[in-house]
């Protein structure tokens, strides 16, 4: 049989040096575990338009609709900003996500002890924090018709539109209720059924894929008291579910429960392809950070924690997986700190590759 496949996407700016870290995690994983995977590299973003005039080449596009699974960097940079819309390198990354038809979102809020001070909320709040929220990512007020800026009388009338069909929403829940399968069984699925009729649609298909899943403990909350709950006791949950615009919402929100945007994978998963493993794209949170772009600051957590997260997700290797997380808390909890973790004066920070190779040290150490 052969080797997985991975299509790994560097992009702009810190994707090509957060994503060499991760080159390091995964020759280690090949060397010492036996989990071996076909990698090939390409381009992505202002990368891709420098060589060949569109943020992303059909051939590429190609590819990652063949492979197992594809992990990107980051894409985007000031150079970019003065190019057409059609061909700015975010463009890339939204028709892999379209044309893949990633639909279920996932982003966890995880806080590692090391980092609880880092969080603007109280320490008890979040120390130990591990949540995930999955957010519809394909439909939704972001997409539905009618849109528009339209004249009406002698006023202009913005308009958009909120839109569910009862299938976009039924694979949602599924994907949400097959993780929390995986974790702790517990489901809040977030919507304003008391003011919007797809938040009311939304409960009842919820309420039904719950039936295929009775082990799964699931729960109803309007998104704007989700928004205080996350707030106020956001351990309460386990996986939470919702919408599009809601997501995009909660999952900021939840993500800076944890500190560092450094540190914040995501994963992007549609249906299942032939192998039974889901279409699926890995990439960190953070963007292409100009900033420190070059200059061997960056963080690469995000971007190996996102490696984490396929090996659990697209490949089944959850004890891999955690062996991963473990490693990164293992370094925290030692002291290691790029840049962005450290809040004390006089201190020197580790270098992007100082961190990636503390935590293959800590992989070493794991065996
Ligand atoms: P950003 O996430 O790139 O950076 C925000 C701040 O966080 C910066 O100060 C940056 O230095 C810091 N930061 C981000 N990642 C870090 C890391 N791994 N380690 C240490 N510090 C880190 O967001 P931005 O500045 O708003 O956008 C910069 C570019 O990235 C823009 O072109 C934007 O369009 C693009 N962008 C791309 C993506 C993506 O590829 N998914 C996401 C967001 C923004």
């Amino acid at each position: 049989m052969s080797n997985p496949s991975l299509l790994i996407l560097p992009g702009d700016g810190i994707g090509p040096e957060v994503m060499a870290e991760v080159r390091k995690v995964i020759d280690w994983f090949g060397a010492k575990r036996g989990v071996v995977f076909d990698v090939s590299e390409d381009l992505v973003g202002g990368a891709a338009y420098d060589k060949h005039g569109t943020p992303l080449h059909d051939d590429t596009m190609a590819k990652a609709q063949e492979v197992d699974a594809v992990l990107l960097g980051a894409v985007g940079g000031p150079k970019y900003d003065v190019l057409d819309f059609s061909v700015k390198p975010e463009r890339g990354l939204l028709r892999l996500r379209k044309e893949m038809d990633l639909y279920s979102n996932l982003r966890p809020a995880q806080c590692f002890d090391a980092l609880a001070d880092f969080s603007s909320l109280k320490k008890d709040v979040v120390a130990g924090l591990d949540i995930m929220i999955v957010r519809e990512l394909t439909s939704g007020v972001y997409f539905g018709e009618p849109r528009g800026i339209i004249e009406e009388g002698n006023e202009r009338v913005g308009i958009n539109t909120q839109r569910y069909t009862e299938s976009e929403i039924d694979r949602a829940a599924r994907s949400a209720f097959e993780l929390a399968m995986k974790r702790g069984k517990k489901l809040c699925s977030m919507e304003k059924a008391n003011v919007m009729e797809s938040g009311i649609l939304w409960r009842e298909v919820v309420t039904e894929v719950g039936k295929d899943y009775p082990e799964v403990e699931l729960s109803h909350m309007y998104a704007d008291a989700g928004a205080m709950q996350l707030t106020r006791w956001p351990k309460q949950f386990d996986v939470i579910v919702t919408d599009n615009l809601f997501g995009d919402l909660l999952s900021d929100l939840a993500a800076m429960l944890t500190g560092s945007l450094g540190m914040l994978p995501s994963a992007s998963l549609g249906a299942p392809m032939a192998n039974g493993r889901p279409k699926a794209l890995y990439e960190p949170v953070h963007g292409s950070a100009p900033d420190i772009a070059g200059q061997g600051k960056a963080n690469p957590c995000a971007c190996i924690l996102s490696f984490a997260m396929a090996l659990r997700y697209s490949f089944d290797l959850g004890d891999e997986a955690t062996r991963l997380e473990q490693a990164v808390e293992k370094v925290l909890a030692d002291g290691v700190r790029t840049a962005d973790l450290l809040n004390e004066e006089g201190r020197t920070p580790a270098s992007t590759s100082e961190m990636g190779d503390a935590v293959v040290a800590a992989l070493e150490a794991s065996l």
